[in-house]
């Protein structure tokens, strides 16, 4: 048995018999906690457990020694607990830092690269995790969705020969895999319609890694690696998609709001249940609509921002924009059968700023059009001859699909004000040197 190595102890040494937040009558007590902050003059400690924080009085002898502790000591400590005043009988360190963290998450810094910096302390931060916990929530409540639609979730490869080639803007990660050029996944809509074809309905829940134009940092919108709720439905038209996402947002919103109403209003009082269906316009539309409103848009080219919120205002609500130029996108999307020019795929445009958070479509699937399509794009066929080699064997069905963006829908419902809160440890355009 090693000597003083805690794991050869009884766990049910340091079983508890409260959470902090769990405590509210007068009681005798058990807590697992860490110290956060001290105040001896006021006899005062701050406790953090996975509940949450907790300020408490500290009385009796044993519970001054206490105060001599530094910042962020794991403690087991009982006692008799009464109306925020803890009477300590009896307690034990299980964890004493030798240096105390460089820095208070009590309260989050202003910073945003400090704040992806010390993002494994700041993320102790009551505000930051609840933010986390209500992602999960909403991740929860998603897949019980599509699980009650007959869809089922697949894992994401992580690396490819070629990721998404229509990133507009953004670029791809290469790595080195036995000796060849591989790329990290930055999108896995070529495993979404190959996939599609044996399952029909399926999803997953995928990392994306996208080296961001540096100035990215500053929209709110960006992450350098994210996550994407990504579905494929064969067979299904964009309506379908379309219909799907609405009932998906309106599902999850409402179980938020029934189920944890108090995370989602300690971050954002004004949330409140998505009421579908949206309206639905052209990219045409669109941009009409916009350049009346005062902002200038070339036909071809991606709505800006500004545009997308002042869009999102006028309606009043999320928005659907559908059919975007053809020479704008990726080759994957499926030409409007009425008018080539366009693609039939769409966005939802959230309100307030928040901007696009679902990108999708109907997928392109006859093996000489997606031929025909990469070659306007200027690739080489080759990198493409998995995905080729499949649709002239008849591998790739007809389908549409979508991708939600997982930690922009975060920052939305929690009306946080950067994306950068809705990562655990967010990798920030243009920054490195991060956890
Ligand atoms: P895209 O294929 O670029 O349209 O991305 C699909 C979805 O992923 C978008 O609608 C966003 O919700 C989300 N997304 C794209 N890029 C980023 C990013 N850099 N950071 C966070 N979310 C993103
Ligand atoms: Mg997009």
């Amino acid at each position: 048995m090693a000597e003083g190595c805690l794991l050869t102890y009884s766990k049910y040494l340091y079983s508890r018999t409260h959470y902090l937040l769990d405590l509210k009558e007068k009681t005798e007590t058990s807590i697992v906690v860490w110290l956060v902050e001290k105040d001896e003059k006021s006899k005062s400690i701050v406790f953090r457990d996975p509940s949450g924080f907790r300020e408490l009085k500290i009385y009796g002898d044993k519970g001054e020694e206490l105060f001599k502790l530094p910042r962020e000591t794991l403690l087991y400590i009982r006692g008799l607990y009464d109306g925020d005043i803890l009477r300590v009988e009896n307690y034990e360190v299980i964890l004493k830092p030798i240096e105390e963290p460089p820095v208070s998450y009590v309260e989050l810094d202003e910073d945003l690269v400090k704040l992806a910096k010390y993002s494994p302390w700041y993320l102790r931060n009551a505000y930051w995790s609840n933010i986390i916990k209500l992602q999960h929530y909403m991740l929860w409540y998603a897949r019980e969705f599509l699980y009650s639609k007959g869809f089922i979730e697949l894992l994401p490869p992580m690396i490819s020969v070629v990721s998404d080639p229509g990133l507009r803007g953004a670029k791809k990660l290469k790595t080195i895999f036995y000796g060849k050029e591989y790329e990290l996944t930055s999108s896995t809509i070529m495993y979404k319609q190959a996939t599609a074809a044996v399952y029909e309905k399926i999803f997953f829940v995928a990392r994306n890694v996208r080296e961001e134009p540096k100035e990215h940092i500053s929209t709110g919108r960006h992450l350098a690696e994210f996550t994407q709720l990504d579905i494929e439905w064969a067979l299904a038209s964009i309506d379908d998609v379309i219909r799907l996402a609405e009932e998906l947002l309106k599902y999850v919103s409402r179980k938020l709001l029934g189920k944890h109403q108090d995370i989602v209003f300690s971050l954002n009082k004004n949330f409140t249940e998505f009421k579908p269906p949206f309206p639905r316009i052209s990219y045409d539309d669109a941009l009409e609509i916009t350049r009346k409103l005062g902002y200038d848009g070339k036909w071809g080219q991606e709505l800006s921002q500004q545009a997308e919120t002042a869009l999102a205002e006028y309606y009043g609500s999320p928005v659907w924009v559908l059919k975007f130029p053809a020479i704008s996108r990726g080759f994957y999307y499926l030409p409007d059968p009425h008018d080539p020019r366009y693609n039939l795929d769409f966005n939802l445009i959230l309100p307030k700023g928040y901007g696009e958070v679902i990108d999708g479509g109907a997928r392109e699937y006859r093996y000489d059009k997606l031929v025909e399509r990469i070659k306007l794009s200027g690739e080489p066929l080759e990198k493409y001859s998995w995905f080729l080699d499949l649709a002239k064997s008849g591998g790739i069905p007809p389908s549409s699909g979508w991708g939600l963006g997982v930690e922009r829908l975060t920052r939305y419902i929690a009306g946080a004000k950067h994306i950068a809160l809705a990562a655990i440890f967010p990798k920030l355009p243009g920054i490195t040197g991060t956890p």
